[in-house]
């Protein structure tokens, strides 16, 4: 087991079982073009969340970390016909390559991007009241993700799917001693979720093309 094979298999499963999409492969290179980290969630993984969106039957989606709205299209594809996501970016330049890529995939009239601190723009979304969200993922900075964990409980309702992306972080989250503040940030989000009487969850490691990693997904009960 390499991390050679391991892209390889993602490969193939991506291969096996996604369609070729235009919009999300140019949502990928033109993010690339603008100079943003390639550091958004696999074909496989957006593929997920949009999976999961439809099981849920979700109408109202909540995500934490925008960049180039990848994750996002995949998501607002999945919703149902008058949702809507609304997605959370700290810079305006990640946000302004992401409403290019989501008005090319057809989506934006259902995105709503909010620029800003998400531990700023979170009470902001809470203030304005409207309904509560039906599936939330969280993937940015890491060191905020109790902040995240508990705005999306707080802004959710019983049945509330959660998601928490990069929880493995190559091995070091199971590292009493660790240091580096995103993953003590992710240990931190994972004692939330396996302490906390609002939620239930499990994480699952994985491995593919972005190497070592995992993901949590909890229920609000
Ligand atoms: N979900 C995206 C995808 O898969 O296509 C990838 C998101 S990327 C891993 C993390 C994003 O979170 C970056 O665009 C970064 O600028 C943003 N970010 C970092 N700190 C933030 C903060 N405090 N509030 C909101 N967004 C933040």
């Amino acid at each position: 087991s390499t991390p050679e094979n391991w892209r390889r298999v993602d490969d193939y499963l991506a291969a096996t079982l996604l369609d070729d999409d235009q919009a999300l492969t140019e949502a990928q290179t033109d993010s690339l073009a603008a100079g943003l980290p390639a550091i958004e969630v696999t074909p496989l993984a957006g593929k997920l969340l949009h999976l999961l969106a439809r099981m849920t039957g979700a109408r109202r989606v909540l995500e934490v970390g925008t960049l180039g709205g990848y994750s996002t299209i995949w998501l607002a594809r999945g919703i149902r016909g008058d949702g809507r996501v609304v997605t959370l970016e700290l810079e305006q330049r990640h946000a302004d390559v992401a409403r290019a890529n989501l008005e090319r995939a057809g989506v934006s009239d259902r995105v709503e991007i909010i620029v800003g601190r998400a531990a700023d723009t979170l009470p902001r979304i809470a203030e304005r009241g409207g309904e509560p969200f039906d599936l939330v993922f969280i993937d940015a900075d890491k060191e905020s993700n109790t902040i995240y964990l508990d705005w999306a409980i707080r802004l959710g309702h019983p049945g509330t799917v959660i998601v928490v992306d990069n929880v493995g972080r190559s091995g070091d989250v199971a590292d009493p001693g660790a240091d580096d503040p995103m993953v003590v940030g992710t240990q931190r989000a994972l004692e939330l979720l396996g302490s906390d009487p609002r939620v239930d969850a499990t994480a699952l490691q994985t491995v593919g093309a972005k190497g070592w990693d995992g993901v949590a997904i909890a229920i609000v009960v």
